[in-house]
């Protein structure tokens, strides 16, 4: 998994933050997480190509989560990418997502499929992996997003030497699941070494929400959203956004290996707070900052 951050600011985007964008280079897919405003300028200045991109998920129709779409789509197109771009996006948006790429004048020649969710379940699956929705706590309709990677059985070489099992009869056995050789029933669990998939859960934007644990249970990796510090509860309330803290508190309830938080009010210029307030909840916390690159 190798997560590009393209911005970390919430409503406001500042000199050092810009607005959302979470790039994510995983299971031979390039997942673009809420374009905000200047997505299509983050991947410039990060030195990234935005031509992998296949998914686009949009949380909600905040402007600091769908603003940067045309952009990205007319860079996509002028690039001529071969490869659709499929967007998911919460149906209630359908308006917003076709007025957004229709704002400006593009003659489209790649191939745009749209994917509107209604609700929580299953949005997309393969035989390597599924993404998942889960309705949020915000002002308007969101949803946070969940990718599993299937566990997966890899031949145990050594097992295999021993046997002296190669070339076709191993697609045989792939296939099939059991096949006979010299006398003997080999099952590929047998012979095979199981690995855990991993997991990487989307949480913007929301306030205190059940769905928050089954969507980040056990995951290798959540991005999750901190617009304020708890000094600022009240407000995290008022306006259904989390303070660090309670995020460092799902984090730590759902038994996740690594937190990444984002979205910070503008009203922070110094996010060490954020560091120090969820530590001690939650050790394997990371503050995102614009523009790094992270490997899990
Ligand atoms: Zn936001
Ligand atoms: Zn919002």
């Amino acid at each position: 998994m190798q997560l590009l951050i393209l911005g970390t600011a919430s409503q406001l985007p500042g000199k050092k933050r810009n607005h959302n964008g979470y790039y994510l280079r995983w299971l031979n897919e390039g997942f673009l997480f809420d374009p905000g405003e200047g997505t299509q300028r983050q991947f410039s200045y990060a030195g990234a190509s935005p031509a992998k991109i296949s998914r686009i998920f949009i949380s909600h129709f905040h402007g600091d989560h769908c603003l940067g779409l045309p952009g990205i789509v007319h860079r996509l197109n002028l690039i001529q990418v071969p490869n659709p771009i499929h967007l998911y996006y919460p149906a209630s948006g359908e308006k917003n997502i076709h007025n957004l790429l229709n704002g400006a004048q593009l003659h489209l020649r790649i191939n745009l499929e749209f994917h509107p969710i209604e609700e929580d379940g299953i949005v997309y699956e393969t035989n390597k992996y599924k993404v998942e929705s889960f309705a949020l706590n915000h002002s308007v309709e969101t949803f946070g997003y969940r990718i599993t990677e299937f566990p997966r059985m890899n031949f145990d070489k050594r097992r295999l030497s021993d046997l002296k099992l190669k070339g076709a009869i191993l697609g045989e056995l792939e296939k099939k699941g059991v096949i006979i050789w010299q006398d003997k029933n080999i099952k590929r669990e047998d012979i095979s070494t199981k690995r855990a998939g991993k997991i990487f859960s989307y949480v913007l934007d929301t306030g205190v929400c059940e769905n928050i644990d089954p969507l980040i249970k056990d995951a290798t990796l959540v991005i999750m959203e901190s617009t304020y510090l708890s000094t600022e509860s009240k407000l995290a309330k008022k306006f259904k956004h989390l303070s660090a803290d309670i995020a460092g508190k799902y984090a730590k309830d759902n038994s996740v290996k690594n937190l990444v938080l984002t979205h910070f009010s503008e009203r922070y210029t110094d996010l060490s707070k954020f560091e120090d307030e969820v530590k001690p909840i939650f050790e394997n916390v990371h503050i995102a900052k614009d523009l790094e690159l992270l490997n899990y």
